[in-house]
């Protein structure tokens, strides 16, 4: 305790220093507040994007932008009881405000001096969050009920009025979005191409269950019970979602594709054509979201010689629902990531002769492992019960500036491959190519640069280590014949059937289907932060591309990622249309500049 009131009480004196230097438009004091090396990542408060100064002349010049508009005050320490010391910094909780909007944040001093910084917007002025009253008293008892007027709402959306933002995709990332917006009172459409919410992860293979516990996924304004299983079922994540998009009264046309769309300058708005049942309606909303997956949803198959000539079957991973028909023939996976290895596990499991081919290193780490120390400090049922919420763990690892990403993840990636030594030493032995990610970081370095061969080792990795999952690693696939797939070095594999787990096709292909080659030019990547990893090439850009913030084309938004990915920076898009739609200044600070994958 005493510690926590060192802690808070050092981290108040910092913050108080700040709060004068910024009141006074003094940068000079206020940069002496910031160590040598030092990081503010502003999401939205400061900059209306979200960005990450990394230096005190990046932050000079975002105050020397900025400060006349924010005028921040009231920085405080909030929640002394989380400050504390660790072994190089001293860090918590902190808010402040600006007649903008409030802020949240987090703090980490390292020798008495800012080392990094978090602001957040959290309210905007004037709509803030409220709870719905939902009952009509007094002189409005004779008006429409909620029924009544949620039917009025659903039919004439999109036919009589045009949404404000219309979303794409009702994935994680486009119900999350919608629930906020309906929140903020921002007429809002989502379009969906499958029937129902929750179709895509109804048609992923029948093993799938969430890998993230459900400490990690509460939704926005929604939990899940308190019996809900600690890894979801794919069908029961399914009809999670469903019942979620009904419950937060989301507008979503089901059987509906968007198809293409432009962008008018003059009057501001889209034209996107969306295909409904079969016929063809054209919107006009004024901000447009893909929210179409991470990787853009659509299956890479990889072009292969000799595919013509294969007389088995040949499909997708993300086609694959089961091994029914699979029993005793020999099944090639190509691939190593996350996909590969459910689908093996399937396959060995129930009588299928499963090879895996795995051309380049992956990342594997044991779920207990995954849970207890990468996981556990902030999503777990300890993490809770130390007054850890999902928030405020979203906001710890916001906190982490990518520059320092790597270092950040480092040490538990390697306990874990520590403790795990012999498991490691197990797989090589059998010839598995490991890797351990960018710099050490595991699976987080990975996703966050946009490479997604990891597995979270449910069973897969000991039915390799048994042989019950043959392994051909070292080689990729040069050649399929009529009955066999042939590795680049030579090697031949009988194959009745070859399942490409290759993964997906990146956002961007998808942003030039719908939107044009020139609008796709324009916005470039989608999703890295360059940091010169093979899918992620330079130059730096410090945060994350076009995800949840302003494009280089007007009116167009992008968000994808995992769950809480979608609950975290759904509110801060949310927040960005919100202020759009009532007209409330938002001058971009540092709009990203494009960057082409190459
Ligand atoms: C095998 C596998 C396992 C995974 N496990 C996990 C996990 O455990 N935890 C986790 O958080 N993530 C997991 N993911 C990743 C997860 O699926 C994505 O991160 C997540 O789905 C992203 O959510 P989203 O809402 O952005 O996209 P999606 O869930 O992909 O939703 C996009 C939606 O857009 C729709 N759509 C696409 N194009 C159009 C169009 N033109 N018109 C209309 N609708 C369109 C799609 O039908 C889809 O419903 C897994 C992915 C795979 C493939």
């Amino acid at each position: 305790m005493l510690d926590h009131t060192a802690a808070s009480t050092q981290i108040q004196n910092v913050l108080s220093e700040l709060d004068h230097a910024l009141q006074s438009r003094n940068l000079d004091d206020a940069l002496k507040l910031f160590a040598d090396e030092c990081y503010w990542r502003d999401l939205l408060s400061f900059t209306w994007n979200i960005k990450t100064l990394e230096s005190k002349g990046e932050i000079r010049h975002m105050l020397e932008e900025r400060l006349v508009d924010v005028r921040p005050t009231g920085w405080a320490v909030d929640e002394p009881d989380f400050a504390m010391h660790t072994e190089n910094t001293t860090e918590g909780f902190i808010r402040f405000d600006s007649p903008i909007g409030s802020g949240y944040g987090h703090i980490r001093l390292k020798g008495g001096l800012i080392w990094t910084l978090l602001t957040t917007m959290q309210d905007l002025k004037r709509y803030e969050f409220s709870r719905p009253f939902g009952a009509k008293h007094g002189e409005y008892q004779g008006e429409p009920n909620w029924a009544e007027e949620r039917e009025a709402e659903l039919s004439e959306l999109g036919v009589t009025t045009q949404p404000y933002v219309l979303i794409i995709g009702a994935g994680q990332n486009g119900l999350s979005l919608g629930a906020r917006l309906r929140q903020l009172e921002v007429p809002a459409l989502i379009v969906e191409q499958n029937e129902r919410p929750g179709d895509n992860w109804r048609k992923r293979y029948r093993t799938l269950c969430l890998h993230n516990p459900v400490w990690e996924n509460p939704f926005p304004y929604m939990d899940f019970p308190a019996n809900w299983p600690i890894f979801t079922p794919k069908d029961k994540y399914a009809d999670w979602l469903e019942a979620y998009a009904k419950l937060m009264e989301l507008n979503i046309w089901g059987r509906t594709r968007a198809k293409r769309a432009s962008y008018n300058q003059d009057s501001q708005t889209w034209t996107v054509v969306v295909e409904r049942n079969g016929e063809e309606i054209t919107l006009q909303p004024k901000q447009l979201v893909l929210a179409t997956g991470s990787e853009g949803s659509r299956p890479y198959m990889p072009e292969i010689p000799g595919q013509g000539l294969f007389k088995g079957i040949q499909q997708h991973s993300a086609e694959f629902s089961g091994t029914d028909s699979m029993m005793g023939k020999k099944v090639v996976v190509v691939g190593s990531g996350t996909s590969a290895h459910d689908i093996c596990g399937d396959l060995a499991q129930n009588g299928a002769d499963a090879t895996m081919i795995q051309r380049s290193s992956a990342y594997v780490v044991k779920s207990e492992s995954f849970m207890k120390h990468v996981l556990g400090p902030i999503y777990s049922a300890e993490a809770v019960a130390a007054g850890v919420t999902a928030e405020k763990a979203d906001l710890l690892n916001a906190s982490i500036p990518l520059a320092r990403f790597f270092d950040f993840a480092k040490p538990a990636v390697d306990k874990i491959r520590e403790l795990d030594a012999d498991f490691y030493q197990a797989l090589e032995d059998v010839g598995f190519l490991l890797d351990f990610g960018p710099g050490d970081s595991g699976l987080f370095g990975k996703a966050l640069t946009r490479t997604f061969n990891y597995y979270i080792d449910i069973g897969t990795s000991q039915l390799i280590l048994d042989g019950r999952v043959k392994l051909a690693s070292g080689a990729g696939v040069k050649e399929l014949t009529e009955d066999s797939v042939v590795l680049e070095d030579g090697r031949e594999i009988q194959a009745d059937v070859v399942i490409y787990a290759t993964g997906f096709e990146l956002m961007e292909n998808w942003v030039s289907e719908l939107l044009g080659p020139d609008v796709a030019n324009k916005v470039g990547m989608v999703g890295g932060f360059g940091s010169g990893q093979p899918k992620d090439p330079g130059p730096w850009e410090g945060d994350f591309r076009n995800l949840f913030k302003p494009t280089q084309q007007e009116g167009l938004w992008i968000c994808a990622g995992l769950i809480a990915f979608a609950r975290f920076y759904s509110h801060f898009l949310s927040l960005q249309l919100k202020a759009r739609m009532e007209g409330v200044p938002t001058p971009v600070y540092g709009l990203q500049k494009t960057c082409q994958s190459g």
